[in-house]
């Protein structure tokens, strides 16, 4: 027996073990389906939901099942809940997750689709089942065969059903929905209300609670100015693609949000392995753990933080240059509230999103609640990564170049130049000076990431490689100040000092971009003479640097 826990969960009315189990699984509270599904469904009432993959709805509707089980002894062979699912992937996940949810209740669960071996599924449904998670055309099979006893079920599941409606399970449906009780409990869950979907409802609920979870609509006007990104990734290479993505765009302060402590946790551990200053934060730590690391992320000596919704909500984090969801947020309004911590101070802030292909979907709902584009973007390559050192050695060589003092140097130069081309002398010395040529840094992982197929492909687009600016102002000028990440300038210490000693407002400060030795800030070009003028007056970081004129072109 474990002790009794309490969370947010509890207050849904769910049973302590179930509680237990959620807690254990990292889970730190509901999401929003699950706060509007799971009281009516333990209520015994009827559910219509329009809820699509990543929202949390599979837990909305196995948790109530799971709490309405009776003790083990006294159930029977039959199975007391039905979930109908479109696919044989669906119905084995669902599967699963049940039995994770009903751990410590010794569910029986059984996954029952085509393709597998009729014989195993027999020999279980006889012995005893509690939960069926099937597709219609076996479960029918089943039916028919009297294999599957539909007469003690308790409730019934209809899973994306636009899906099922869409594959032409329509008549199987209607089938399966004969054979059970008119008393049982239905619930319906679909992405998309089509007609059919109306009418399917309106057949087969009783008085159903319907809940749409994006109803409320965020005012356009409302959204911070924010660069967004998502990249389509297959699970399986989610990590090592978001260490590139973080290698690319070389945040000076992001926070990074998982779905679960387990999962901050995993991401926190494997971002240190690839040699980042990353911290977690989430609710299983103490309030003196807590502190220590926001002390830590607030002076600048990390780059990355991973939070769970619920760690981050008090966080007074101040500017980020960067945030991060490791999943589709669970809502589109999580999705905005989240990425309104970055983008402020009108500086343009960075969203990136890594959406697994099934959760395409949660994709274009935040684009169509929004009303803004999130672009589509590949996940960058190591030669990407290459490609973006080398600029920076090559802006990095540029600097010194012109801040002279290079007669010592010279005289290699003028030996090598007797015995070798010196366009040949100059590559070796730029080698020499890129960090990735020497195989360090980390754009060591070089196995491949493979491309995953997103919906709209015609968008697809690896984006600017910096956080460039996103204000298009007439006249920008770009200005060169000699200090970077290596002397621990961020973002921040530039906006405080071009605000402070030139008198301008942070509205006026473009995008930043702080590479190890030196820094990049974007102004308008009325403004250049003014502000260069001024940080060449002042300290930054304690040090006198060199200002002026980046003279690249745009980026
Ligand atoms: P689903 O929409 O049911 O496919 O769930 C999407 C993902 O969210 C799954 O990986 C779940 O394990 C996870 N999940 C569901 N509910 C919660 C929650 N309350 N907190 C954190 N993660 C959750």
């Amino acid at each position: 027996m474990s002790k009794p826990v309490t969370s947010p969960f509890t207050s849904l009315g769910l049973d302590a073990r179930l509680v237990s189990a959620l807690v254990a699984l990292g889970y730190e509270e509901p999401t929003p389906i699950q706060i509007a599904a799971i009281p009516p469904l333990i209520e015994g009432r009827d559910v219509f939901g329009q809820a699509a993959t990543g929202t949390g709805k599979t837990a909305a509707f196995a948790l109530p099942i799971l709490n309405a089980m009776p003790a083990l002894s006294e159930r029977g062979v039959a199975p007391s809940a039905l979930v109908l699912v479109p696919t044989r992937e669906l119905a084995m996940q669902l599967a699963e997750a049940v039995h994770k949810y009903g751990r410590e209740m010794n569910v029986r669960v059984l996954p029952v689709y085509g393709g597998a071996s009729m014989e195993t599924q027999l020999r279980a449904l006889k012995r005893g089942v509690d939960v069926v998670v099937a597709t219609p055309g076996r479960a029918l099979d089943h039916v028919n065969r009297k294999s599957l006893a539909l007469g003690s079920l308790r409730t019934l599941v209809l899973d994306e059903a636009d899906e099922m409606l869409d594959m032409g399970f329509a008549e199987d449906l209607d089938a399966i929905l004969a054979a059970t009780p008119k008393t049982r409990q239905t619930a319906l869950f679909s992405a998309t209300l089509p007609p059919r979907i109306a009418t399917l409802a309106a057949r087969h609920l009783r008085d159903p609670i319907r809940i749409a979870i994006e109803k409320e609509k965020t005012a356009p006007g409302k959204m911070p100015k924010v660069r967004q990104t998502a990249y389509v990734v297959a699970r399986g290479h989610k990590r090592a693609a978001l260490g590139r993505i973080l290698d690319l765009e070389s945040p000076a302060g992001a926070l990074v949000f998982c779905r679960t402590r387990l999962e901050v946790d995993d991401l926190t551990e494997s971002l240190k392995g690839r040699g980042m200053r990353v911290e977690a934060m989430h609710g299983g730590m103490s309030q003196e753990q807590r502190d220590r690391v926001m002390k830590k992320f607030r002076a600048g000596t990390l780059e990355l933080l991973i939070a769970t919704d619920v760690a981050a909500r008090g966080l007074d984090i101040g500017h980020l240059s960067h945030v991060v969801n490791y999943d589709v947020p669970s809502s589109p309004e999580v999705y905005v509230h989240r990425i309104g911590r970055t983008g402020r101070a009108g500086r343009e802030g960075v969203a990136i999103t890594l959406a697994e292909p099934r959760e395409h979907w949660q994709l274009k709902n935040i684009e169509r609640l929004t009303k803004q584009k999130i672009d589509i973007a590949s996940v960058p390559t190591v030669a990407d990564l290459r490609a973006k050192r080398l600029e920076l050695t090559r802006a990095s060589l540029r600097e010194s170049i012109l801040a002279g003092g290079l007669d010592d140097y010279r005289v290699v130069v003028e030996s090598l130049a007797e015995e070798f081309d010196p366009m040949d002398v100059a590559a070796a010395a730029v080698k020499l000076a890129d960090p990735s040529a020497a195989g360090s840094g980390s754009v060591g992982d070089e196995h491949e990431i493979p491309a995953v197929a997103a919906a709209p492909p015609a968008r697809a687009k690896a984006g600017p490689r910096y956080q460039s600016g996103g204000r298009e102002p007439g006249n920008t000028a770009r200005i060169f100040i000699g200090a970077g990440r290596a002397a621990g300038v961020r973002p921040g210490d530039l906006v405080g000092a071009i605000c402070n000693e030139a008198k301008v407002s942070p509205k006026d400060v473009g995008s930043i971009q702080i590479a190890d030795r030196f820094s990049l800030v974007e102004i308008s070009e009325a403004l250049a003479e003014p502000v260069m003028k001024a940080l060449r007056g002042t300290m930054i970081r304690g040090q006198k640097v060199v200002v002026k004129r980046d003279r690249v072109g745009g980026s």
